[in-house]
């Protein structure tokens, strides 16, 4: 049997800068977001280091889209996959030091690990990262917050990549963060973040980190697949509360369901598609307009194509 094989030059791998990081083709990205939907990535890309992204950045051919994720918390990845590169942060990107009150940690870090290494080092205040399950880069993207605090509220400065692949150091004011989202244009790439904590108790931090976890459980279907909040809180609105008036709890498209247990969160069941569970949101914002006349802004981020495209291959 004759095993057809593209020439090197027409795969987009052929036409990417010598890296020391990894390139994968074609490259599920089910798997790697909580809600597990969505196509391929036409190519994921695992720098090796910051010079490694740098040096990729500032040599990819310029009509190559970009983007980078984190581990998928507040992710729809749609179903005929991302065209471009996709960046995924490794093991070079998740170290965590220590310095007086400073944390440094990299951008690949979870949020949650940060908060038990500072709460191992005595410094309170990053409490509320132990209930958002992303890492340090979706954190600073998106201001990540949970009981009354927000990613800004810690962050000094953070060490950034632009669409060149010049290192800028940034201010925590400067990244102009408000509630979630940062200012930073979006093909920046977050790869340090400098945070600071405030000395405290180990044991009262612990404490204080497993009453959220208590409350989160209880409250979220933190064990779904699911993209956390759907939608922001429109001023002086909750959304879940505007949802649930116009009837949406346990809403369902095919295997895609509006939580009964927090109705700002949408669910995978089991077999949806992206656009299930893209149309059923756009459903919720439709009811709820028509029952509060208010428009609901979607808070989950949703990336790539609705379906695949021929010429390269994607497959589902
Ligand atoms: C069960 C559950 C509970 C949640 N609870 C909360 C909560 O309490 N509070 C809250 O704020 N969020 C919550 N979320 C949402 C989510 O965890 C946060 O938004 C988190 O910060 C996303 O991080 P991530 O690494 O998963 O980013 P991803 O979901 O992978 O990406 C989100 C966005 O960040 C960008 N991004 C990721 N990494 C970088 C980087 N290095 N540089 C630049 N941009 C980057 C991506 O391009 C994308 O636009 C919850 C989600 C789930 C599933």
């Amino acid at each position: 049997m004759t095993v057809m094989t593209k020439p090197q030059e027409t795969t987009l791998t052929g036409r990417l800068p010598k890296v020391r990081g990894r390139y994968r083709e074609n490259a599920r990205l089910a798997g790697v977001t909580w809600f597990r939907v969505g196509g391929p990535a036409e190519v994921v890309f695992r720098p090796a280091d910051v010079e490694d992204l740098s040096y990729f950045l500032h040599h990819k051919p310029a009509d190559v889209p970009v983007m980078v994720i984190g581990v998928g918390s507040n992710l729809l990845v749609r179903d005929g996959g991302v065209p471009g590169v996709v960046v995924r942060l490794g093991r070079a990107f998740a170290d965590i030091a220590i310095e007086g009150r400073n944390i440094d940690c990299g951008a690949a870090c979870l949020d949650l690990n940060v908060a038990a290494t500072a709460k191992n080092m005595g410094l309170a205040g990053l409490e509320f990262l132990c209930g958002v399950p992303g890492t340090i880069g979706g954190a600073l993207r998106m201001n990540a917050g949970a009981y009354g605090r927000e990613t800004k509220d810690i962050l000094i400065e953070a060490k950034a990549l632009d669409p060149l692949g010049q290192i800028h150091v940034l201010k925590g004011g400067e990244l102009g963060m408000s509630y979630r989202k940062s200012a930073l244009p979006c093909d920046w790439i977050f790869v340090q973040a400098r945070l600071r904590g405030e000395p405290g108790d180990p044991e009262v931090i612990a404490r204080r980190m497993t009453e959220i976890q208590a409350a989160r459980g209880g409250s979220q279907p933190v064990r779904s697949r699911t993209g956390g909040s759907t939608f922001k809180n429109p001023p002086g609105h909750k959304a879940w509360e505007l949802i649930d008036k116009a009837g949406c709890r346990g809403l369902r498209r095919g295997a895609a369901m509006v939580s009964e247990q927090h109705c700002n969160f949408l669910i995978n069941t089991g077999g949806a598609t992206a656009a299930d569970l893209e149309f059923l949101g756009e459903e919720v914002r439709s009811r709820v307009f028509q029952a509060s006349g208010i428009r609901l802004e979607w808070e989950i981020r949703r990336i790539g194509l609705p379906s695949v495209p021929r010429d390269w291959g994607g497959a589902l």
